[in-house]
């Protein structure tokens, strides 16, 4: 059968790796359409988040002057939360400030918009509320996409999916089957309204700069997850999530937990006075290094969250959706240059992605999950011994100090024996070093 390429490439999704991939290859010349299901660009996704400023600059250099972004973060902080207590960690530094940023906090619906822009001044199409709801094959290469719009056959050299975590390109292509239940993390989160002045006071910043704050332990309930305080200009993104299989476990539902985190006693004064604006719940792909499909077919490459490329133990998902839609660019444009699209050519892409932090990154943390998601006690005793442990160290009682360090190791080896802990600590280390 014969075929018209309309399209060098088309992209399924606008999102973080389909709009980078989509500016990349047209800026190169490719002539490229993107497909969303979104009445624009950003209106259906969700994230914390904190966007990285160094993976983003190498394919957007003028991003930090020109995107809406909300605060530059120069605080991150770790806090392990008891029922009734916190022990907290944390790193500020102006190292991070606006003059070199690691990191800002966006609103993805602003933020996307912007960058859609910058795509469609490269010379892309997006084509907005237009669902993809299928592939087109022809001897086992994928040659387009089918939409639910009247006559919405797309045909293109090359196709690049980018939609997302339920991926259905990747699905409809024979790449994926459906995630685990322990392989995604179900999170919901609020935008909670406060003043410019609560917040900087609250969180003792400057103006313009932010803060994060993750927390494990009572945080979810006791369950393997993390909830989040991170600041935006006059808002709060507040939020909770744990592993799919964790809530089913504990019969417990997300909105609960999120509740949950909000009364806690060293979080309520945080938010206090808030008004929450927006309410979203959105699935991360957690399953790491061996739930990452093969992510490419003769005519398809898979990019961002449809690949699974999220770091969950370093809250990175943006960044490594940014670097693959680049990577996986240049590799359709290699493709055209050559008129190659075949498997053995396309292989291509997923070697560049050996080769890059991303799957180095996912493979250091490869065996980490499961290792956690055996031991349930490190999401409940020992957070809870941490912050019971430090109070009684710093309380002043006349209790001499030799008396309670021997009560801290009792009290330690009385929730594990002495081989457990050991097993947990060399194990922990073994698993995330
Ligand atoms: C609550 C939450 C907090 C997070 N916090 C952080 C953080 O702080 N830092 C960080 O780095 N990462 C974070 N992440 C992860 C990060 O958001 C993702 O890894 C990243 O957005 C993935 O980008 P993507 O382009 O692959 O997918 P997405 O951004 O999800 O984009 C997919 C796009 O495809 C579209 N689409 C889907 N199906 C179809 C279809 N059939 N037809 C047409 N269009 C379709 C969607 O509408 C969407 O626009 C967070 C994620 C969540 C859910």
């Amino acid at each position: 059968m014969e075929t018209i390429n309309t399209f060098d490439a088309l992209v399924a999704g606008a999102g973080l790796s389909g709009l980078t991939a989509a500016y990349v290859m047209a800026k190169s010349g490719m002539k490229v359409a993107v497909v969303e299901r979104g009445a624009h660009p950003g209106a259906k996704n969700v994230m914390g988040g904190v966007l990285y400023c160094q993976p983003t600059e190498q394919v957007f250099p003028e991003f930090a002057r020109e995107a809406p972004l909300e605060r530059c973060i120069v605080q991150q902080n770790l806090w392990v939360l008891s029922e009734t207590g916190a022990l907290q960690t944390g790193v500020k530094n102006q190292a991070w400030n606006k003059q070199y940023p690691n990191g800002f906090t966006v609103l993805r619906a602003k933020f996307d918009k912007w960058l859609s822009q910058k795509v469609i001044e490269a010379g892309a199409l997006i084509i907005p509320e237009t669902n993809v709801t299928d592939v087109i094959m022809e001897n086992n290469t994928v040659i387009g996409l089918r939409t639910d719009r009247e006559n919405g056959d797309l045909y293109a050299k090359m196709v690049i999916a980018s939609d997302g975590v339920h991926s259905l390109v990747a699905r409809k292509a024979g790449l994926k089957e459906e995630w685990k239940n322990n392989q995604l993390s179900l999170t919901v989160k609020e935008i909670i309204v406060l003043s410019r002045k609560q917040i900087e006071d609250r969180f003792h910043l400057t103006q313009d700069e932010g803060a994060t704050i993750e927390c494990v332990g009572d945080a979810t309930n006791g369950l393997m997850g993390v909830a989040f305080i991170y600041t935006n200009k006059d808002t709060l993104s507040v939020g909770a999530g744990t592993l799919l299989s964790e809530m089913i476990r504990a019969r417990k539902n997300p909105n609960d937990l999120l509740e949950h985190f909000k009364t806690h006693p060293c979080i309520a004064p945080l938010l206090e006075g808030g008004k929450t604006h927006e309410y979203l719940a959105h699935l991360i792909p957690e399953g790491g290094y061996h739930a990452v499909p093969k992510v490419y077919k003769a005519g398809l490459l898979l990019t961002g969250d449809a690949a699974g490329l999220v770091n969950s133990f370093h809250r990175e998902g943006s960044n490594l959706a940014i670097m693959s839609g680049k990577i996986a660019a240049e590799t359709a444009l290699e493709a055209c240059q050559r008129g190659d699209f075949s498997e053995t050519f396309l292989s291509l892409y997923k070697k560049k992605l050996d080769e890059s932090c991303i799957m180095k990154d996912l493979k250091k943390y490869a065996n980490a999950g499961s290792f956690f998601e055996k031991r349930n006690h490190f999401f409940t005793l020992y957070p809870n011994t941490a912050v019971q442990s430090a109070t009684e160290w710093l309380t002043v009682d006349s209790v001499p100090k030799r008396l309670k360090q021997w009560k801290i190791i009792r009290s330690l080896v009385r929730i594990r024996p002495f081989f457990g802990l050991l097993s947990d600590g060399i194990g922990a280390l073994r698993k995330m070093l």
